[in-house]
């Protein structure tokens, strides 16, 4: 990949990284109408040669088979989970991709850990996964919400002192064992401004093909946008770490949500770079075998090597036209 690419996207990324340790407020900090520099205009090439470079790379990190990739995507709703990865997503092989999407825990996942369900829906070797929702909502929603804290069945001890600390703190030390051990984690918020989302919902309502989107519990949890907002700034600024750094994406124009998601994804399996395996001595000399059983196996009439004869440049065989008499 041309260097200039890599290096375009790498300075997208950094503006929207969270520095680690850096103490961040939503409202202040961050502009959910922001371009960070983008066209409208060049927006389906931009995101047609992101999609194309994730496709190229998952195949590469799926060959190699050595690292993973989380991708946990966070939002309020109609912040446009969904339809960033439906759109980032749509050039990569649906065998390496695993999406997950956590709604209210069931009665199985609460009686558990609260990292448990999460943990089950993790990477293999080689794969993505994405979160719609993840981990986090256990610092957001059950941080609004008191009560669904309760039902998770804490004993005692474990209800006492700061929670949501203890809480960041076993976030940031599970990610940083996941990253330890090969599986990248990499964090995007969606930020959604208030109005834009009035305007969302009403388009859920306004559009018929549209209406099943629409629920009226999100409507009424916009009365608690602030202590949403209270509870996104202290997750961003507690859990971007080194290891595993949020990025804070302007969300009110889809396109752009769009492309710095899949610049962020693109960031971090650059910085993976995985590569094909190599082939030993060994293995070439078996490699070189079979292909001579397989060679002498043609029919008469046939060349050798068929797919030899049809991509002599691509194969560097110039004896892929000979046929067997
Ligand atoms: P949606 O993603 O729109 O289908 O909605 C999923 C719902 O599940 C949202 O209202 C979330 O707030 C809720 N949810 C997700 N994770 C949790 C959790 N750990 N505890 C309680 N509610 C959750
Ligand atoms: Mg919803």
């Amino acid at each position: 990949m041309p260097d200039e690419r890599a290096e375009r996207v790498a300075q997208l990324v950094a503006r929207l990284r969270v520095e680690p340790g850096s103490k961040v407020r939503l409202d202040r900090d961050f502009d959910p109408r922001d371009k960070v520099g983008l066209k409208k205009k060049d927006s389906a090439a931009l995101l047609g040669a992101g999609v194309a470079l994730l496709a190229d790379y998952q195949q590469r990190l799926a060959a190699q088979d050595t690292y993973g990739v989380l991708l946990c995507l966070q939002a309020l709703d109609a912040g446009g989970k969904d339809g960033t990865i439906r759109h980032v997503m749509s050039g990569v092989n649906p065998q390496g991709v695993r999406v997950s999407s956590f709604k209210v825990p069931s009665v199985e996942e609460l009686d558990h850990d609260y990292l448990w369900r999460y943990a089950q829906r993790l990477p293999e070797r080689g794969d993505i996964a994405i979160f719609n929702r993840s981990h986090y909502e256990e610092v957001l929603v059950v941080r609004v919400h008191p009560e669904l804290l309760v039902r998770q069945k804490l004993p005692a001890e474990a209800r006492g002192g700061d929670i949501w600390e203890r809480r960041y703190r076993e976030i940031n030390d599970w990610e940083r064992h996941l990253t330890d051990n090969g599986f990248k984690v990499v964090k995007v918020f969606l930020n959604l401004s208030k109005e834009e989302q009035r305007t969302r919902f009403l388009k859920r309502l306004d559009l018929p093909d549209k209406n099943w989107k629409f629920s009226a519990a999100d409507v009424r949890e916009r009365r608690y946008w602030d202590d949403y907002q209270r509870a996104f700034s202290e997750m961003l600024s507690a859990t971007s770490t080194r290891w595993a750094p949020w990025y804070v994406v302007p969300a009110d124009r889809k396109w752009c949500a769009r492309i710095c998601t899949a610049a962020v994804l693109a960031h971090t399996l650059m910085d993976i770079d995985p590569r094909y395996p190599e082939v030993d001595e060994a293995t070439r000399k078996k490699l070189f075998a079979a292909r001579r059983k397989l060679e002498r196996e043609a029919p008469k009439g046939t060349p050798p090597d068929p797919y030899a004869a049809r991509h002599p440049a691509e194969t560097g065989k110039k004896s892929g036209k000979k046929k067997r008499r």
